[in-house]
């Protein structure tokens, strides 16, 4: 059957200033290494034998109905303002109306040069490719809202980095929309507020359909984000890169790049290796995300008629935040714990546990685990600060209906550990995606046992601890 994908495009009506309209850099021998059926049909896409699939994937064909583009946008790149991003290696082949009513944007990312390109070359290399189809598939699989990954394809071509030269690759991604707060950043910092307008009309249709003021908007934004940030603290996640052309307006988590899991819980741990001060840190996310909002208000005041009125209404919106954030991550952690519906008089039992992880290097993710299976304790240095801890969380969990299946639903047992993604890209690098394939089939059920995949929860071995991660550009 031919393949069909249903475009409905509504981004690439934006004025000309929104993008650059063109079609990928053709590659020489487009290799399909993966397809996501499930969510492919989720989007109503149909047909398409594998070697059509990597053609179009590869960004060699363009399927009718697509009308590709590269998004330009700004950002805050570690603080310091960047006037002009947007797709360096990513095109919009379209969007469509999925089988649910949502919008979703197809992405091709490493399809090659635009003018948004700077010094890169517009790919990517087999290693990133991978690393973001399994991330982002284990975070949806987690509950957590993030960006999907349609298909990876081989390109046949190398990809010249420091390191040499390495297999490049092309990753189609799906996302609720990639409009970004470095979007709004880009017209307001050039004063185009016509633009701007254009921008908020088209993100309030298209996003939020009841929201009727730019201060609406900002506070729904600051919802989504605070939840956000709250899901990836309570699974040990570590974005890496959180400049504001990388937090969406959607409220997806968005460009995994150097991003990692915690194996031992440390509050301050970094991996990403350009991120040398720590400002995106474990627990930094938090204030960071709240700084990245007010970016976000500061390029709606333009919208308002009465400045000095607009930035009182918006700074308290964003002075808000980390209180929502705070909630938010009462509740997860609180379920983490195994009580149902926490209140702030739990928040103290939930930050001694961490203190004592810390100070006992336990392991994030088993230790929680543990809670529901038992040996919790063995998970620390020394065995008896968690028995000190243990007496006052059962009295607290006597409270409680069904803790287990609580901490069940919060806890999960598999995550996509550093070591193992490393290990996977190496065996890609070698011509092996069996353990590509494995972590992909483990992760989409994170949940569940698995006792045959015991090893995938191990922490690493002292030899195989990953000290950095890079963001694979
Ligand atoms: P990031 O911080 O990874 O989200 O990327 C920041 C900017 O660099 C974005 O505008 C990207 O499109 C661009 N970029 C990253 N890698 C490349 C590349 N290999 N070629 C061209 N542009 C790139
Ligand atoms: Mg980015």
């Amino acid at each position: 059957m031919q393949l069909a994908i249903p475009f409905d495009n509504s981004y690439v009506r934006l004025p000309a200033q929104f993008h650059t309209r063109q079609g990928a850099v053709p590659v020489r021998a487009p290799r399909l290494l993966r397809f996501n059926a499930a969510l492919a049909a989720e989007l109503g896409i149909t047909g398409g034998d594998a070697a059509t699939l990597a053609q179009v994937f590869s960004g060699n064909e363009t399927p009718e109905g697509a009308a590709p583009l590269a998004q330009v946008y700004a950002g805050h790149q570690f603080g310091g303002f960047s006037p002009q991003l947007g797709d360096g290696r990513a095109l919009l082949l379209g969007e469509v109306v999925d089988r649910q009513g949502r919008r979703r944007d197809i992405q091709l990312k490493g399809s090659g040069p635009t003018p948004y390109s700077r010094m890169g070359d517009g790919r990517a290399w087999l290693g990133p490719v991978l690393r973001e189809y399994v991330v982002s598939e284990a975070m949806h699989a987690l509950g957590i809202p993030t960006t999907r990954a349609l298909a990876a394809v081989a390109t046949g071509e190398p990809v010249r980095r420091e390191t040499g030269a390495l297999p490049g690759a092309v990753l189609t991604r799906v996302a609720a929309s990639h409009i970004r707060v470095g979007t709004f950043q880009y017209f307001a910092a050039r004063r185009d507020i016509a633009s701007l307008r254009a921008l908020y009309d088209y993100t309030v249709a298209r996003h939020y359909p009841h929201v009727e003021t730019p201060a609406q908007l900002l506070s729904e934004v600051i919802r989504r984000q605070a939840r956000l940030v709250a899901q990836w603290l309570s699974v040990g996640f570590i974005h890496g890169v959180m400049n504001t052309d990388n937090t969406a307006i959607s409220g997806e988590t968005i460009d995994y790049g150097p991003c990692a899991f915690l194996d031992i819980y440390h509050p301050q741990t970094v991996f990403s290796s350009i991120d040398a001060h720590g400002r995106y840190a474990y627990d930094n996310q938090a204030t960071v995300i709240v700084w990245n909002m007010a970016q976000f208000a500061t390029a709606l005041v333009p919208l308002m008629p009465e400045t000095e009125a607009a930035v009182e209404e918006f700074t308290a919106l964003v002075h808000a935040m980390p209180d929502l954030i705070e909630t938010e991550w009462h509740h997860a952690f609180g379920r983490k714990i195994g009580i149902a519906a926490p209140g702030p008089e739990d928040a103290a039992l939930v930050a001694d546990l961490l203190t004592r992880m810390a100070a006992g290097r336990a392991d994030f993710t088993n230790t929680f685990r543990a809670l529901l299976e038992g040996g919790a304790r063995d998970q620390f240095l020394d065995p008896a600060a968690f028995d000190a801890w243990e007496a006052g969380w059962r009295a607290r969990l006597a409270r409680e209906a069904d803790p287990q299946a609580v901490m069940r639903a919060a806890n999960p047992a598999f995550i996509p550990r550093n070591h193992r993604m490393e290990q996977m890209i190496e065996a890609a690098l070698a011509g092996d995606l069996g353990p590509f394939e494995r972590l992909l089939d483990v992760l989409s059920r994170p949940f569940e046992d698995q006792p045959d995949a015991a090893d995938l929860r191990r922490p690493p071995a002292p030899s195989e601890v990953v000290q950095a991660t890079f963001c694979g550009t």
